[in-house]
């Protein structure tokens, strides 16, 4: 059981670095998820991206459907025109809420912890946290907007 320290500050160099790809998902990779699932609820968040632990990898855990999930090489490959705005946080920038507008639902392309692919249409509340999730994957932080 390990919870990782959590990289803070809109200016750290690896939150605004854009993640290299998972080629195949080793035993390395998946003691990070399990370590990554272990620090999102001890810090009450509803996601957490590798690069928040100081990794820079497309990968990233977030709440869907009440369950934390891993996304690997996450592609959004569809937004829909319709938007909603609600107020984001992130684990990254303490004390800091922001209104952000995000596509309502999305189509994701991703594999799962086991490298099996997965495309799957997530609205609402999912949709929002992979939204903040892939961005931070792109360097990209609620600030941005
Ligand atoms: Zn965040």
């Amino acid at each position: 059981m390990a919870v990782l320290q959590i990289i803070t500050g809109a200016n750290t160099p690896v939150l605004r670095k854009k993640t290299e790809i998972i080629p195949k998902v080793t035993k390395e990779i998946k003691k990070l998820i399990k370590d990554m699932k272990e620090t999102v609820p001890a810090e009450k968040g509803a996601g957490l991206a590798a690069p928040q632990v100081g990794v820079s990898l497309r990968l990233s855990i977030c709440m869907l459907d009440g369950k934390y999930e891993a996304i690997i090489n996450p592609k959004i490959l569809w937004k829909s025109e319709e938007t909603t705005i609600d107020e984001e946080g992130c684990l990254s920038l303490p004390n800091i809420w922001l209104n952000i507008k995000r596509h309502n639902e999305i189509i994701l392309n991703y594999l799962d912890e086991k490298g099996k692919t997965h495309e799957k249409k997530y609205s609402g509340f999912d949709a929002r946290v992979i939204q903040h999730e892939v961005d931070h994957l792109d360097g990209v932080l609620i600030v941005d907007y």
